[in-house]
């Protein structure tokens, strides 16, 4: 089993069965020298995706505030070729974005074959924030899943690998992260009071990611949930997680490369035949 938990198929979780605060065993030295050789990996790996350019990969970064989804960026995929890679943030929507269905400006920003996508958040605050504020009719928010669902199975089904991540922290963690944001004037750009605010809303946002993790986790886009207590358990996490995710590829593109290669050669060869058969220039 990963160190992340794996939900796939449609069963009801309960993010209390979950400890953000696990580690399973392992120490920060061991973590931080596995999470760098799963980055070495990672980026071996991306350097294949983006040649063979078979599939492209769709990273889902969810968590309350604090949780580390800016941290997770940097540390985990950092690494990555800029070439082949973008981050996408989803804020609150704009008039234009409000004006069309909630999954325009999500689909707008799935990557293309080769590359590697990160959302920060997603359109899963569609369901999130949006059901916890009301911000739609309960019967709108409630038809989302299934949209969401087949949204993403339309993406697979053109070669995305889809890998979502619920960075789960606890309530205890959250309010010392703010607290210790408020003495680090390097982090005072992040201060914002919405972020107390919104941890009165603690029990309902547990609901809302249970009903999301729980309709939406399908064996083509399942989600992990990431104890992230630990930041350095939750690079591990999310780094192993989207290791093995791409590794079964590995072979696949390789093949696929080696074509390439064979018939680029073949046509070079043709190319020099033809050139050595030709009269020479006048
Ligand atoms: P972050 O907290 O991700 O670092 P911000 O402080 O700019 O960045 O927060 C973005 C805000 O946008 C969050 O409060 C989030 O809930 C909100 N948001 C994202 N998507 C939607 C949406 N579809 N409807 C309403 N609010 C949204």
């Amino acid at each position: 089993m990963g160190y992340a938990h794996r939900v796939d198929g449609e069963r009801k979780i309960h993010l209390k069965d979950f400890d953000p605060h696990g580690h399973a065993d392992v120490g920060r030295e061991e973590a931080e020298e596995k999470t760098a050789r799963l980055c070495e990996e990672m980026t071996e790996l991306q350097e294949m995706l983006y040649a063979a350019s078979q599939h492209s990969v769709l990273i889902v970064l969810q968590g309350r505030d604090t949780s580390g989804k800016d941290g997770t960026i940097r540390k985990v995929t950092g690494p990555l070729n800029a070439q082949g890679c973008g981050v996408s943030s989803f804020k609150v929507p704009t008039s234009e974005e409000l004006a069309h269905d909630f999954l325009w400006r999500v689909h707008a920003k799935a990557p293309a074959r080769g590359q590697i996508r990160i959302f920060n958040r997603s359109h899963y605050e569609d369901v999130l924030v949006v059901r916890v504020h009301q911000l739609v009719p309960e019967k709108a928010w409630r038809a989302r899943y299934d949209h969401i669902n087949r949204f993403e199975e339309l993406l697979t089904d053109s070669g995305a690998i889809i890998l979502k991540f619920y960075l789960h922290i606890s309530r205890k963690e959250q309010e010392q992260r703010l607290l210790e944001r408020e003495q680090d004037p390097t982090k005072s750009w992040k201060l914002s009071t919405s972020d107390w605010q919104e941890r009165e809303y603690w029990g309902a946002y547990t609901e809302a990611y249970e009903d999301a993790i729980s309709r939406c986790s399908t064996s083509h886009a399942p989600w992990h949930i990431v104890p992230a207590d630990r930041k350095w358990f939750r690079n591990l996490a999310v780094a192993e997680t989207i290791v093995e995710a791409l590794r079964p590829c590995k072979k696949g593109w390789l093949a696929h490369l080696e074509e390439i290669g064979r018939r680029e050669k073949a046509a070079i060869a043709e190319l020099r035949r033809n050139h050595a058969s030709a009269p020479p220039h006048p």
